[in-house]
């Protein structure tokens, strides 16, 4: 199998980057690896990576189309897509809306309070820590980026929050909050920061507009229920199941 020659550049806990077929770009594969909890809970939701593959690829697309520079060039097939190899800056960057997760806990919140405006922390990058939260110092300081950098990163952030709630509004959907990380692409000598990683139910909070039923990794998490299913429900409304649904999710695997 060719898939078994392929360089394995890195494995997280979702995904596998190989390197792609032309210089500058990698090959992203979507596991149905879950984890939680940083590491401590861990589990198989199938069909899973066959879902934020197609959800991520909607996703990234309609952001490009709005200005967003991304890391996506093109899905490849069920499994993965191809991206360019960017320079993963080491700081997630999280907007709440609404609060919920870790914010509910530290400021004894009730999940589902509404906050006076969206809300934007900033995560480093380091499972050996349980990825911190750290400031714009920090991040300035340690020099993971440069405040040029931050302020790209900021820009984008917000508008990508604006364009998301709209989205998901429009299918039933509220955007309580969401993680997203950042690169830099070289381009000759040109540096641009783009998006990178993905956007799913795994690095988002869904919840039905109407009945706040969580529809997001919040169900594994948690041990909800019909964890499948939420994923499903998400690719549906946003209109990229695949045809053949749900019993056509597994996709090829990859050979280890
Ligand atoms: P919290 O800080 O409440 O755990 O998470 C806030 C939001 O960011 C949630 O939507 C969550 O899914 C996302 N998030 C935070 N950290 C991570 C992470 O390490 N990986 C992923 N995939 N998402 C994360």
């Amino acid at each position: 199998m060719q898939r078994s020659r392929r360089r394995r550049i890195y494995e997280g806990k979702a995904k596998i980057l190989f390197e792609g077929p032309e210089p500058g770009t990698l090959v992203q594969y979507f596991k149905d690896d879950a984890t939680a909890f940083n590491n401590q809970k861990k589990g198989i939701i199938t069909g899973k990576g066959v879902l934020n593959n197609r959800i991520s690829e909607f996703i990234m697309e309609r952001l490009m189309e709005i200005g967003v520079p991304t890391h996506f060039v093109r899905r490849l097939n069920m499994r993965e897509q191809l991206v360019r190899d960017v320079e993963i800056i080491p700081v997630e960057v999280i907007v709440r809306n609404v609060a919920a997760g870790n914010f509910s806990k530290r400021f004894k919140m009730e999940e589902g309070s509404p906050l006076p405006r969206s809300i934007v922390e900033f995560c480093y990058k380091n499972d050996d820590l349980g990825d911190p939260m750290v400031t714009e110092e920090h991040i300035t300081a340690f020099g993971w980026a440069a405040p040029e950098d931050l302020d790209d990163m900021l820009h984008l952030t917000l508008r990508t929050n604006d364009f998301l709630r709209g989205l998901f509004r429009a299918i039933g959907l509220k955007l309580v909050d969401f993680k997203l990380e950042f690169g830099r692409l070289w381009e000759n000598e040109e540096m641009r920061i783009v998006l990178a990683d993905e956007i799913s139910p795994d690095s988002c909070r869904l919840w039905d507009i109407k009945t706040d039923e969580k529809l997001d990794k919040d169900r594994f998490r948690h041990d909800l229920g019909k964890v499948e299913e939420a994923y499903q429900e998400v690719a549906r409304r946003l209109g990229v199941l695949p045809a053949a649904g749900p019993m056509d999710l597994e996709g090829p695997r990859t050979v280890q």
